[in-house]
C-alpha cells in the first residue's frame, strides 16, 4: 500500500488535525462527532492545547490489517481483542471514534470533553474518544476496562 492509498483507507499523516477535511480519516467521521471535536479543539486552542488526530475513520480493509498486526503482536485473537476491534465491530470503521494526542490534549479532553459530549470509552485507551451527547448534561458513562468488555464488540 502506498502512502496515498493508505490515507484513502484511513491511515493518518503525521500532524493531522480535526480541521483537515482533505484527510479521509477526518472527513469520513460522523458529522456530529466532527462538529463536537472542532468545537472542543477551538476551546482547547484558547488554552494553548492542540489536538492531533492519530486515528479516525478507517476502511474495513485497513481495520482488518490492523487486527492482523495486533494478533501477531499479542499472540492471540483473544488478547488482540483488548486493543483492536474487528472490521465488523470497530467504531472507527463506522466513523464514530477518534484517537487523539498528544498527552496534553488527552488531559484537556478528560477534564473538558464531557461538556462537548466527548467521552473516553475504554480505561486502557486514554486516546480513544467517542460522542456521547447525553454526557453534556449527565457526564460521561462509566468506562469499560477494555474493548473486550464492550457489548458492541460481541456481535
Ligand atoms: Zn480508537
Amino acid at each position: 500500500m502506498t502512502d496515498s492509498e493508505g490515507t484513502k483507507h484511513g491511515a493518518v499523516p503525521d500532524g493531522t488535525t480535526v480541521f483537515d477535511d482533505g484527510v479521509p480519516a477526518v472527513a469520513n467521521l460522523d458529522p456530529a462527532l466532527l462538529t463536537a471535536l472542532r468545537q472542543a479543539a477551538k476551546a482547547a486552542a484558547d488554552d494553548g492545547v492542540e489536538f492531533v488526530v492519530n486515528g479516525g475513520w478507517r476502511s474495513p480493509e485497513y481495520q482488518a490489517r490492523l487486527l492482523a498486526g495486533a494478533i501477531s503482536r499479542y499472540g492471540s485473537e483473544r488478547e488482540a481483542a483488548r486493543w483492536v476491534a474487528t472490521p465488523e465491530t470497530s467504531p472507527h470503521v463506522s466513523g464514530n471514534a477518534v484517537d487523539i494526542g498528544p498527552p496534553a490534549a488527552r488531559t484537556w479532553l478528560s477534564r473538558h470533553g464531557a461538556a462537548y459530549g466527548l467521552c473516553q470509552i475504554f480505561r486502557n485507551e486514554p486516546w480513544h474518544y467517542e460522542l456521547r451527547p447525553e454526557a453534556i448534561e449527565h457526564g460521561c458513562p462509566p468506562m469499560y476496562a477494555d474493548p473486550s468488555q464492550d457489548p458492541r464488540m460481541r456481535r
